[in-house]
């Protein structure tokens, strides 16, 4: 990256912020990332996330769709670790009906978590990662490249964040700032119980995608959307 722009970032001591970090995907982020040198800010929205041991991390209660709440996680995550270098963006919702049942509540839950608490966070990491050539990854959906009955706001949510994630990486690009996102299929959390769909792969799988490109990937993959099927 920066003057090497082929060359990754090295996790050992960078500071990664993962959202939605208390359990199924995000906690496997955090405990993938911490293993490998990683410090941590992780937020969650109903409770403090608990940190891998020995980890040197900051928890806190966020809820990613309020600017008020993520303002206030970066500013803590400012003053205790000087920034950010990578923001995974994995923090998400579904709400499951067909179309004519879906409420304007379950269409905002949803958007606003997966889509604006995306937009929220990476405004709020904007200025540190363009500092300190950082990256951001998000954590789409296969649902983001096809169509899924009964999940319309979960659909459209993920196609949005491919784009807006896409987008960023255009921004990006003149800073050194790197951004891609991941597309699993059903892995096995508690959403997927949420679904029909059988688990195809274990959190674990996404997570170490996931740091292939917070660590590894060339910056010549910048933009990318990532299939990770099972
Ligand atoms: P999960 O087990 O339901 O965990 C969701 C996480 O997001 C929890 O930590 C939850 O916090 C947090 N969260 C929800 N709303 C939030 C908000 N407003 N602010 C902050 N944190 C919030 O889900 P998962 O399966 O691990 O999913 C993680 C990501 O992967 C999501 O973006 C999801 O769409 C995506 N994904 C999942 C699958 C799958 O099959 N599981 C497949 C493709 C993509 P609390 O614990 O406090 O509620």
């Amino acid at each position: 990256m920066g003057s090497d722009p082929g060359a990754g970032l090295r996790l050992s001591g960078k500071v990664c912020a993962v959202t939605g970090a208390s359990r199924g995907i995000g906690r496997a982020i955090a405990e993938e990332l911490h293993a490998h040198g990683a410090k941590l800010s992780l937020c969650a929205l109903r409770s403090v996330p608990e940190a891998p041991a020995g980890a040197d991390a900051l928890s806190a209660r966020c809820d990613v769709a309020d600017a008020n709440e993520v303002a206030r996680w970066f500013g803590e995550t400012e003053r205790r670790f000087g920034g950010v270098d990578v923001l995974v963006l994995n923090a998400g919702v579904l709400e499951r009906g067909a179309v004519a049942e879906l409420s304007e509540a379950q269409w905002d839950r949803v958007l606003d978590t997966n889509l604006k608490g995306a937009f929220l966070c990476a405004r709020a990491a904007w200025p540190a990662l363009a500092r300190r050539k950082g990256r951001i990854v998000a954590v789409g959906s296969i649902s983001g490249t096809l169509g899924t009955a009964q999940a319309a706001a979960y659909n459209a949510s993920k196609w949005g964040l491919t784009g807006l994630v896409k987008s960023l990486a255009e921004e990006g690009r003149a800073q050194g700032v790197f951004c891609a996102t991941v597309l699993p299929s059903a892995v096995e959390t508690d959403m997927v119980r949420q679904t029909p769909f059988s688990p195809q792969m274990q959190p674990q799988d996404v997570a170490r995608v996931v740091r292939f490109l917070c660590a590894e990937a060339p910056f010549a993959m910048t933009g990318s959307a990532v299939e990770v099927f099972g």
